[in-house]
């Protein structure tokens, strides 16, 4: 038994230390393309949400808890955005006194497509991609519940999930069976269990 702890502590480390590394490729090339678009990695990031949340009301709230930064951080940043007219500042149509964000045509134009790990991902069979996600999202679970990790969306942690989280999973919300690939991290119809 001692033996097999053993084991697992350095399997532990081991896939600790890979996730590090991954999470290093993807500052590194993130400040790449920052630096390429003349931007801050931060502003790519906000680039990135506000263009995969369009019709969502995204203001400066929203991505400081998102990105787990100070709001008068997040707020300078969207301001040269918006000063370069890569975002637009709109009237948020369920609040009159604030403002929604929304990427502008040079926004989308200077937002990174695909990638190195896009691109690496795609020499993984589906199986083993669909076991990673899984994997993943189970992880993401666990640093949530310890509190590591502020906001996720993701269906485990749903009310309107139904399911096994290995091979079984259905929103009670779409009324569908979702594949691996349909399981969101990002929700917009997410609601706490
Ligand atoms: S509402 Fe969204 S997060 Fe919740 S189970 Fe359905 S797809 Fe998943």
């Amino acid at each position: 038994m001692a033996r097999k702890h053993a084991t697992d502590v350095a399997l532990d480390a081991h896939l600790a230390q890979l996730l590090e590394r991954i999470g290093e490729v993807a500052r590194a090339l993130r400040w790449q393309q920052a630096t390429d678009a003349g931007l801050s990695p931060l502003q790519i990031r906000i680039l990135g949400f506000v263009a995969e949340h369009a019709g969502e009301a995204v203001g400066v709230a929203r991505l400081a808890d998102e990105f787990q930064v100070s709001r008068p951080t997040v707020s300078d940043s969207v301001a040269l955005l918006v000063e370069r007219s890569l975002l637009l500042r709109k009237p948020d149509p369920h609040d009159g006194r604030s403002h929604a964000l929304r990427l502008s045509a040079e926004g989308r134009r200077v937002l990174p497509t695909g990638g190195p790990f896009t691109e690496s991902l795609a020499t993984l069979p589906l199986h083993e991609r669909e076991s990673l996600l899984l994997g993943l999202m189970r992880l993401l679970e666990a640093l949530l519940s310890r509190g590591d990790v502020q906001v996720q969306r993701m269906c485990w942690t749903c009310a309107h999930y139904n399911g096994d989280r290995r091979g079984r999973h259905r929103c009670l919300l779409l009324r569908k069976d979702l594949a691996v690939a349909e399981l969101r991290t990002d929700c917009p119809e997410h609601e706490a269990t």
